[in-house]
């Protein structure tokens, strides 16, 4: 139904309306990987179908938006001087898929990109820890997980045609593979496990599609179009630990600083958790701009530590990223906002 409103309101003149209304506002893309093999339809929300991606930046290029780099866009947004139409294209995480897929298409279209990188997997070389288990327990053909103590610690059963089971399952087997205190063991862990559940571990790390890219392709992407950024050593940015979220920001600093040119200045909060407490230790850091996964555009009302961004991936209908690009989702977003308002403003009465 969605869907056919907003064809309905593309047709009827509305989208060009709101690109007009709100062609002061910066919209920012947020990217997470591109598929290699079949992640994405296990993970539509985390990974994009190559054809797709492309789509979209064909998209852009055709429809008289400014893809500028982020940089610029902050700086335009501070000094009012932002262009009309400006889109920024963020990817988080720096999967091996931004080398292999991602940047030969920005390359294409001329389009400059922010990737922000995590570092600690990005040493290790292995797949990342949440979305190689989600990947393996989402794409096993085995209806049941028989649990064999000896190999798999606390570990229960499942029922794996259950959803309900299935993401409890899941998190019950990151927990115990994060108490695993050495690489070769985690390693162990994911081959024994990937046999169990008739998963081909060795396929998955060989084509490197839940890996991230590694040093010197960090390297080779940070001297072209694609500008390298801060997202924590380990995705972590706890809340109540100033020092820990400190130290994660430092870490991620001192690792990428000699494979990047420019200044680290940028950062994204992994897995979109934020609050107002990190801006101080953001600041202290030397960090201008801060990305949320909040939808919405951004302009000079917007706090520069809690930007918005519009989350795209194969889940999302072409349709719906056209609503963005034309800012017509941003103006049912501040139209849903002044009816809340005045709803709860009529309920104080
Ligand atoms: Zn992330």
């Amino acid at each position: 139904m969605k869907i056919v409103i907003l064809y309905v309101c593309k047709y009827s003149g509305l989208f060009l309306l709101s690109k007009y209304l709100m062609r002061k506002k910066l919209l920012i893309l947020c990217y997470h990987g591109f598929e290699i093999a079949d992640e994405s339809q296990c993970r539509p929300k985390l990974f994009i179908k190559k054809e797709t991606f492309e789509r979209r930046l064909k998209y852009l290029h055709q429809h008289s938006v400014t893809v500028l780099p982020l940089d610029k866009a902050v700086e335009g947004i501070e000094n009012d001087s932002l262009a009309d139409n400006s889109v920024v294209i963020t990817i988080d995480d720096g999967f091996y898929s931004v080398l292999k897929v991602a940047y030969p298409l920005l390359h294409k279209y001329g389009f400059p990109a922010t990737l922000y990188q995590m570092s600690k997997d990005m040493l290790t070389g292995m797949p990342v820890l949440p979305v190689l288990i989600a990947y393996m327990i989402e794409t096993t053909t085995k209806n049941s997980f028989i649990p064999n103590q000896h190999k798999f610690g606390n570990i229960e059963g499942c029922d794996l045609t259950c959803p309900e089971h299935k993401e409890k399952f899941i998190d019950s087997c990151i927990s115990f593979a994060r108490t695993l205190d050495s690489s070769e063991k985690v390693e162990q862990f994911y081959k024994e496990f990937g046999n169990e559940l008739a998963v081909d571990y060795e396929n998955i790390k060989n084509l490197r599609f839940l890996s991230l890219l590694n040093e010197s392709e960090v390297l080779a992407l940070a001297s072209t179009e694609i500008n390298v950024q801060l997202h924590t050593h380990s995705h972590q940015f706890p809340q109540n630990n100033a020092a820990e979220a400190s130290l994660e920001i430092k870490k991620n600093k001192q690792i990428l600083e000699p494979l990047t040119e420019q200044p680290l200045v940028h950062f994204c909060y992994p897995a979109g958790k934020w609050s107002t407490s990190h801006w101080s230790i953001l600041a202290k850091e030397g960090v201008k701009s801060a990305t949320t996964c909040l939808p919405g555009l951004n302009d000079s009302s917007v706090n520069m530590l809690a930007l918005n961004r519009f989350l795209d991936g194969e889940n999302i209908p072409h349709i719906v990223f056209e609503a963005e690009v034309y800012r017509f989702s941003e103006c049912i977003r501040i139209l849903r906002n002044k009816i809340s308002r005045s709803r709860s403003s009529t309920r104080d009465i």
